[in-house]
């Protein structure tokens, strides 16, 4: 068939046999490379959705390739009734790029897992139910990382949810004090809010979280799913804000494009899980843990989160460039390392640049209505960048 009619056939089967969860652009990608996909057409893409914060370290990156097809070859799933070679190391390599206190893992294979997995850890380690979250977060969509979720469309059509959760604005601290009682056994905080529009914490807000729960005897995790492995310009952005949590949930970007999460926490906290208290079938499978060890090593050997680090202060001023060009139309730029917001006036007008964007071969992502997001690989370039914000500007400009 002509590429069209291939294009033409994956949405008539799509459209018949796939929930309709999703709100699926008109393109079918079949081919990634670096920070550029292509689609059944055969048009070229640069990628600043990279799959959702995940192929930070370039699509199809070789080293993960092959150590993919290494394992797959060898054995790709047995049972944590074994041990497990790659998990292992894995296990080994995490800490070793975790701060220092945060010294236990624990793999599933979803941030919406590791999230589950926290919950569980804290009401474990408190002997309590009580957990505090933010308002417009964001930690996944099974019921429990659900409960957590700090946004009406997403939890009220499946209420009743877990009981004992209590919402704050994210960066009251007052408010967060008012709300521990008795029952409270911790909190839980992105430290860039993702979804809710990249929101990075105020200054100070995480460390003074961590004192109250200190003061308080409350497990504080940080859920890093979205803000971790590099992306934010340090391995987890709470190494740079200078904050370690008790417990913190990684996935995304972790198995290099592979599906893996965990949960990482200090000895201390792990330790208060009893055997068999949580499990997982898949979760740090030999396949996944094998992706997910070369990711990493891909990720220190290139220095992706120092890069991260330059490329996104240079990218805050390029955005503040577009702001001051088009100062009715955008009302603020924020990001932290390359997770990058362009909050515009309306949801018209950040529609009408996502479209402009992807008539100019280039993917953007479009979060809490009118937040065009950036999360591209970490490998983009300045010069591939530049192009995603000359677009930008240009269609602010038209
Ligand atoms: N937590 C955060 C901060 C996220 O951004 C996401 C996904 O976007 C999740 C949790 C849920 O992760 P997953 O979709 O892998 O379950």
């Amino acid at each position: 068939p002509s590429m069209t009619q291939l294009f033409d056939s994956v949405v008539e089967l799509d459209s018949r046999y796939h929930a309709g969860l999703y709100g699926r652009m008109k393109i079918c990608l079949v081919k990634g490379e670096g920070s550029r996909v292509w689609d059944t057409e055969g048009n070229e893409y640069l990628d600043c959705v990279a799959g959702i914060a995940v192929n930070n370290i370039g699509h199809c990156h070789p080293k993960v390739v092959e150590a993919i097809c290494d394992q797959a070859g060898r054995l790709m799933h047995c049972s944590n009734l074994y041990y497990i070679k790659p998990q292992a190391e894995l296990a080994e390599r995490l800490v070793r790029l975790l701060p220092t206190g945060l010294d236990k893992v624990f793999f599933c294979n979803s941030g919406t897992e590791a999230i589950e997995a926290a919950i569980k850890l804290t009401r474990r380690a408190a002997g309590k139910p009580g957990l505090i979250a933010a308002y417009d977060s964001f930690h996944g969509r099974t019921l429990g990382s659900l409960s957590l979720t700090g946004q009406e469309k997403y939890r009220k059509p499946f209420e009743p949810l877990v009981p004992g959760i209590q919402f704050v604005k994210f960066g009251d601290l007052g408010a967060l004090s008012a709300a521990i009682n008795d029952e409270t056994a911790g909190v839980i905080l992105e430290p860039v809010q993702g979804e809710g529009g990249i929101i990075p914490a105020l200054p100070d807000y995480l460390s003074s979280v961590k004192e109250i729960c200190e003061d308080n005897g409350l497990v504080l995790t940080f859920d890093e799913v979205q803000t971790g492995m590099g992306r934010t310009g340090s391995f987890l952005a709470c190494q740079q804000l200078g904050t370690t949590p008790h417990i913190v949930a990684m996935a995304k970007g972790l198995g290099g494009g592979f599906p893996i999460g965990a949960m990482a926490a200090s000895s201390e906290v792990m330790d208060k899980f009893h055997p068999s208290d949580h499990a997982s079938t898949f979760g740090g499978n030999p396949l996944a843990c094998s992706a997910a060890n070369a990711a990493l090593k891909v990720l220190e050997e290139e220095d992706l989160p120092q890069r991260a680090h330059e490329l996104g202060a240079w990218a805050l001023e390029e955005m503040e460039q577009i702001k001051r060009n088009h100062p009715d139309l955008v009302k603020s730029t924020r990001g932290l390392g390359l997770m990058l917001g362009i909050e515009m006036a309306s949801e018209e007008v950040a529609v009408k640049v996502f479209d402009d964007c992807l008539r100019e071969g280039i993917l953007v992502n479009r979060t809490a209505g009118k937040v065009i997001r950036l999360v591209p690989p970490l490998v983009v370039t300045k010069v591939e960048l530049s192009r995603a914000f000359s677009a930008i500007d240009r269609s602010l400009s038209g």
